[in-house]
C-alpha cells in the first residue's frame, strides 16, 4: 500500500512529504492508521544529527491511532481498536525482559538504533530504496507497521491528539514518579525542568499524593505553568542557592525526590545538590552520550541513590490505559500539554518553533 510520510533525509535538512510504499504485513505486525503524532525533543535531536540513525527515515514516536489490519498471530490487538504506540516494544522473553526491564529489551537496543523492526527488517520503501523506521514507530505518516507489544489499546473515550501524548513524554514523567521511584504519599519533591516531561513529573508528584512539590526552572512562563500542573512551590533556577532553597523548604534537609528534566551538565549537578542524604535522584534529562558531567564528591556522599530512566519504568500495556484513564477521570491534564495543533505539511515549522523552545506539545493531526 502507498501512504504519505514526513521524511527525514539529511541531517540537518527540512523533513519532505513523500509517497512511501508498506509491504505486506508479517506475523506480529500491527498496521496503524495513525491519527495524531507529538514532537518530542528526541525526533529533534535525530534532526539535529546529535542522535545518529541511519537515513532516510521517518521519525516520530509518540502517535495514536486506529488499527487498521493484523498480521499472523497477533492477539493483543484488533481491527478498530484505538492504540497508542509505544516507543519500546519488546520481545517479552529475552533476558533483560524476564527481569522485568523491557526497556533494555535486546532485539529492542539490537534493532532501533539501526532503524530496524524488532525482526531486524523493515516494512517501508521509496521507489524500491529501503527507509528506516524510527525507534520502531514512525508516527509522522498516515500509516506505521508497529510490532504487536508497541500498539496498545486505549479507551475509545479518549481523543486522539490527547492519546498520543501518553506515548512518550507523559508516561516519562508520570512513570518516572509512580512506577520507576514509587514516591511513597506524603514525600517532597523537586523537579528540575518544567518543559513537558517536567510537567508530567509534576502531575505525577500529584497523583503520588507528594508535598511540597518544587518546581526549579529558569523561565518564568514555565515556572507558572508548573503550579498550574500542581507544584506548591517554585524557584527560579537562575538565582544564586537553588539548593539552600530547596533546603528551606525541606526543613533544612533538601528533598526526598529530586527529578532531572532539564538535559544540562548543570541541572545534573543541581539534582544531587537539591535531594536530602538518603534520598533518590532521577534522571531524566540527557546531554550528548560523549560528554562529561562534574559532580563536587561531597555531593553525592549521604546514601543517595541515583537512577537513570528512558521511559518511566513503563509497561505500556498496564500503564497507558491506566493514564488515559486518569485523564478521563479528570485526574491528569492533557488538554492543557497542547500548544499548538498543526497538519503534516507543517512539520518543519513545527520542528522549527521546539528548537526555539516555544510552547509545550505541537500535535501533528491527521484526518
Ligand atoms: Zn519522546
Ligand atoms: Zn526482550
Amino acid at each position: 500500500m502507498k501512504f504519505t510520510a514526513a521524511v527525514l533525509e539529511r541531517v540537518n535538512a527540512p523533513l519532505t512529504l513523500e509517497t512511501l510504499d508498506m509491504a505486506p504485513l508479517q506475523p506480529g505486525d500491527v498496521l496503524v492508521r495513525i491519527r495524531a503524532s507529538g514532537l518530542c525533543h528526541t525526533d529533534l535531536e535525530a534532526i539535529q544529527g546529535s542522535l545518529a540513525y541511519p537515513l532516510p527515515i521517518v521519525l516520530g514516536h509518540e502517535g495514536a491511532g486506529v488499527v487498521e489490519a493484523i498480521g499472523k498471530d497477533v492477539s493483543q490487538v484488533k481491527v478498530g481498536d484505538h492504540v497508542v504506540c509505544s516507543w519500546n516494544p519488546n520481545c517479552g522473553h529475552c533476558f533483560y525482559c524476564d527481569r522485568g526491564l523491557p526497556i533494555l529489551c535486546e532485539p529492542f537496543r539490537r534493532n532501533q538504533p539501526r532503524g530496524l523492526l524488532l525482526d531486524g527488517t523493515t516494512r517501508m520503501t521509496r521507489r524500491g530504496e529501503k527507509v528506516h523506521h524510527y525507534s520502531v514507530t514512525s508516527t509522522h505518516a498516515e500509516y506505521t507497521v508497529v510490532p504487536e507489544s508497541g500498539a496498545i489499546p486505549v479507551p475509545k473515550e479518549i481523543p486522539f491528539d490527547r492519546a498520543c501524548l501518553i506515548g512518550c513524554g507523559v508516561m516519562t514523567g508520570i512513570g518516572a514518579v509512580v512506577r520507576k521511584a514509587k514516591v511513597p504519599a506524603g514525600s517532597s519533591v523537586a523537579v528540575i525542568g518544567c518543559g513537558a516531561v517536567g510537567l508530567n513529573v509534576i502531575q505525577g508528584a500529584v497523583l503520588a499524593d507528594a508535598a511540597p512539590i518544587i518546581a526549579i526552572d529558569r523561565d518564568p512562563a514555565k515556572l507558572q505553568r508548573a503550579g498550574g500542573f500542581g507544584a506548591t512551590d517554585t524557584i527560579d533556577a537562575s538565582t544564586p542557592d537553588v539548593p539552600e532553597k530547596v533546603r528551606a523548604l525541606t526543613g533544612g534537609r533538601g528533598a526526598d525526590y529530586v527529578f532531572e528534566a532539564a538535559g544540562h551538565k548543570s541541572s545534573f549537578r543541581l539534582s544531587v545538590e537539591a535531594v536530602r542524604p538518603g534520598g533518590e535522584v532521577t534522571w531524566l534529562g540527557k546531554v550528548n552520550v560523549d560528554e562529561e558531567v562534574a559532580f563536587r564528591w561531597g555531593t553525592l556522599m549521604g546514601e543517595k541513590r541515583i537512577v537513570r530512566s528512558s521511559y518511566g519504568g513503563a509497561v505500556p500495556r498496564r500503564d497507558f490505559p491506566w493514564i488515559a484513564r486518569e485523564y478521563l477521570e479528570g485526574r491528569v491534564k492533557l488538554d492543557e500539554l497542547i500548544t499548538r495543533r498543526i497538519a503534516l505539511h507543517e512539520i518543519n515549522d513545527g520542528f522549527a518553533a521546539l528548537a526555539r523552545g516555544e510552547g509545550i506539545r505541537t500535535v501533528v493531526e491527521l484526518a
